[in-house]
């Protein structure tokens, strides 16, 4: 990105406006700053559905970011697709909202390509659903994120007091998550760490 070109003040202007956008919950793919170590993740509890929507640097959660070589690299590419996967073992809902897991949605282009079972140079290319270009912005600069979307379905999701995030247990690469929570009983932030891996909001 050439910030070069923007004064102070206008990029904290657009900085302010991206989080500002990123709290509205409107658009699943809001750019969030790029910085490995830090995972974020926004919850909306809604009638029956727990969704949250994470971005992360690849190097969160394999320890690099381009298209894996060698053997052991796809290795860590497809534990790391398998664990994200399995996201009710990541992502533990509060057991009074009784979720289950419903969809999970992972984007991008080395963790989860979207045509994986073609692997013509037409089809890496070819976009197979849409998507904003800011999606793909990390790659032209040697850095790759993650953008995933996971959805439980819950008969009391009012009740959630609690998401147990274990996160830090499975991807030791990851030290913070920054959290935003939009519930029935307001909007929150929170920053985890592997010392406090419980999200809590409300009273
Ligand atoms: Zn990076």
């Amino acid at each position: 990105m050439n910030a070069d070109f923007f004064s102070p003040s206008l990029r904290r202007l657009s900085l302010s406006m991206a989080l500002l956008f990123s709290a509205s919950f409107a658009g699943a793919h809001e750019q969030h700053t790029h910085t490995h170590g830090q995972l974020t993740m926004d919850v909306a509890i809604d009638a029956g559905t727990i969704a949250i929507a994470v971005e992360s640097p690849l190097d969160n959660l394999l320890g690099f970011e381009h298209a894996p070589r060698t053997a052991e690299e796809k290795k860590k590419v497809e534990e790391a697709r398998a664990a994200l996967k399995a996201a009710d073992a990541l992502w533990l809902p509060d057991p009074a909202a009784r979720c289950t897991l419903q969809t999970v949605e992972l984007h991008s282009d080395i963790l989860a390509p979207a045509a994986p079972s073609d692997k013509g140079k037409k089809a890496a290319h070819r976009h197979a659903h849409d998507h904003d270009d800011a999606h793909d912005h990390g790659a032209q600069d040697g850095h790759a994120d993650l953008d995933a979307s996971i959805v439980f379905a819950c008969e009391k999701p009012e009740l959630a007091k609690f998401i147990d995030v274990k996160l830090f247990e499975r991807f030791p690469n990851i030290r913070t998550v920054h959290a935003q929570i939009a519930s029935p009983s307001g909007q929150f932030k929170r920053v985890l760490d592997p010392k406090s891996t419980r999200l809590r909001w409300g009273r």
